[in-house]
């Protein structure tokens, strides 16, 4: 089978005259019998990468999502377009469930749609073992890996369900969203081949980065809906409360807003998600529990009010932005405050303790993402493994503002760290900096030291921010997973010693919220 007849499908069945990047190296590889694992920002078009084999391919399809709210409507949309898929979820009952193995096995179908929960039952992978099944695409495959955001134990029972089918299926993983450890950990579990990734990296032109800070939410907000007017777009925020309160805000400065959040009735839910998705209105306000899988291209904007745990999930949600490729921002509206909240998460969360620390460092990251003054883009391509060059779009990379040189403030605070032996984290180090006198300060004796009060004439809150900025900027390091210590590394020994000059763009900022078409 080569790539002519999947450009046939592609053309009459799909309508599409052109594949996008990756999309037939993918199909390719999958048609020459290849285990594969495709990497591709959302919006990318990786539904294709299995759908056009499947269709070409004698045997079954069977698709792994974890998606079911959205099941229905994807086989409804295959059906329209006159592709015979069904699904098997909880939504069904024991009857309509045999009744679909069994048309499945009579080879009524080309697709199968399942929830990754079905694989924890083994008399349904005993089923699945009597069906015709040549492929197997698992979607969202970061799912599967530990060392990802979004861990989900039903998906490590897919390796084990892979060996027991008799048919030996050949697998395809995809993913909008994976380091280079979870892309390896994919591999692993599924027998993937490390060459037989696909990658088409994580940048999306079409998409502006930026970061708003120490600014007033709602002001924010309603000046960019204001300015914005006509533009759909998601609101992100990390509590249903949140969600709420922004959401009558929105409605009652006259715009067109709607909310969801996982504790809303499922026919609110569903009722709210259609009338974003058909533009009955103009806002989605919405917990992470909207958007996964949604395909809506004309997103315009998406908007973090509170910022999320990882820097993973802040990219998937940001890229529901412009799946259409026509530009789009993502803002990220950062207030220390809403880190603590996530903080706070992590603490509660029945994690284990391996796996609190790794959400702790995770969250770090993302506070990093937040203070950094360098290329918002670049630092979640490097974050991903992917090297890049600034670039030029984003919220610091079009920040006129000159840097000061902040060198001598700099060598204050990373000699602090250093006399405090990187033993105490960012709230200490400030305290001792502006001469705090408090009960901790005093238990520890802190007042002795040779640094303590030497920024005496700044306010704590200013200085905690420069730790930020200077953690950011990589001359200090955060340690540990709950209450990390700051420790100064090379790059900030080089600034102790007087050979690195320190630079930084202090002024206050003024972050109007632009229009899209001022942008343009
Ligand atoms: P992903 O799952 O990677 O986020 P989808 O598979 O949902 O993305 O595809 C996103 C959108 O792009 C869909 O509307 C799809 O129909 C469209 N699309 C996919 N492939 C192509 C193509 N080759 N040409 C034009 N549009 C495409
Ligand atoms: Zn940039």
């Amino acid at each position: 089978m080569d790539l002519a007849a999947a450009q046939q499908v592609l053309k009459t069945t799909f309508g599409y005259d052109e594949f996008r990047p990756g999309q037939s190296a993918v199909i390719q590889q999958v048609l020459a019998g290849k285990n594969t694992l495709a990497v591709m920002p959302t919006g990318g078009g990786k539904s294709l990468c299995y759908q056009i084999p499947a269709l070409l391919f004698d045997g079954l399809t069977v698709v792994v999502s974890p998606l079911i709210s959205l099941m229905k409507d994807q086989v409804d949309a295959l059906n329209d377009n006159g592709i015979a898929a069904t699904f098997i979820n909880s939504s069904l009952d024991y009857r309509e469930i045999n009744e679909r193995l069994q048309e499945l096995r009579a080879g009524d179908y080309t697709l199968l749609y399942i929830a990754p929960e079905r694989l924890d039952s083994q008399s349904f992978i005993q089923a699945l073992g009597n069906l015709p099944i040549q492929l197997l695409a698992i979607d969202e495959a970061h799912c599967i890996s530990q060392w990802g955001h979004d861990f989900r134990p039903s998906y490590l029972a897919l390796s084990t369900a892979i060996e027991q089918l008799p048919t030996h299926p050949q697998v395809l993983a995809l993913t909008a969203t994976a380091t280079e450890q979870v892309a390896q950990d994919i591999c692993e579990r599924l027998d993937i081949n490390f060459d037989d990734e696909v990658n088409t990296g994580f940048a999306r032109d079409n998409l502006d980065l930026t970061v708003v800070k120490n600014q007033d939410t709602d002001r924010y907000i309603l000046d960019y809906l204001a300015e914005n007017a006509n533009e759909a777009g998601i609101i992100y925020a990390t509590t249903r409360k949140e969600v709420t309160r922004l959401t009558s805000l929105l409605q009652k400065h006259h715009i067109k807003a709607t909310m969801y959040h996982a504790g809303l009735d499922d026919n609110v839910r569903r009722q709210n998600q259609e009338d974003f998705l058909y533009d009955r209105v103009q806002v989605m306000v919405a917990t992470n529990a909207f958007g996964m899988g949604i395909d809506k291209s004309n997103v315009r904007f998406v908007i973090h009010a509170q910022v999320p745990g990882t820097l993973e999930a802040y990219y998937q949600e940001a890229g529901r932005a412009g799946r259409d490729g026509l530009p789009s921002v993502a803002i990220l509206i950062y207030r220390a405050s809403d880190a603590q909240i996530q903080h706070f998460f992590i603490d509660e969360s029945e994690m284990d303790d391996e796996h609190k620390h790794r959400s702790y460092r995770k969250l770090q990251v993302m506070t990093q993402y937040a203070n950094t003054q360098g290329c918002l883009q670049q630092f979640i391509l490097k974050y991903f493994g992917e090297a890049s060059e600034p670039c030029g779009r984003c919220s610091n990379c079009t920040d006129k503002r000159t840097a000061q040189e902040i060198t001598t403030d700099a060598q204050k605070v990373l000699s602090c760290v250093v006399r405090l032996h990187s033993r105490y984290g960012k709230g200490v180090v400030a305290q001792v900096l502006t001469g705090a006198n408090n009960q901790r300060v005093r238990e520890s004796h802190l007042e002795t030291l040779s640094t303590y009060g030497i920024m005496s004439g700044q306010r704590q809150k200013s200085v905690s921010e420069l730790i930020d900025f200077l953690t950011a900027a990589g001359y200090l390091q955060a340690v540990g997973g709950q209450y990390p210590t700051l420790t100064v590394t090379k790059n900030g020994v080089g600034v102790l010693k007087g050979e690195t000059q320190v630079f930084r763009k202090t002024a206050q900022k003024v972050q109007k919220a632009v229009s899209q078409n001022d942008a343009l």
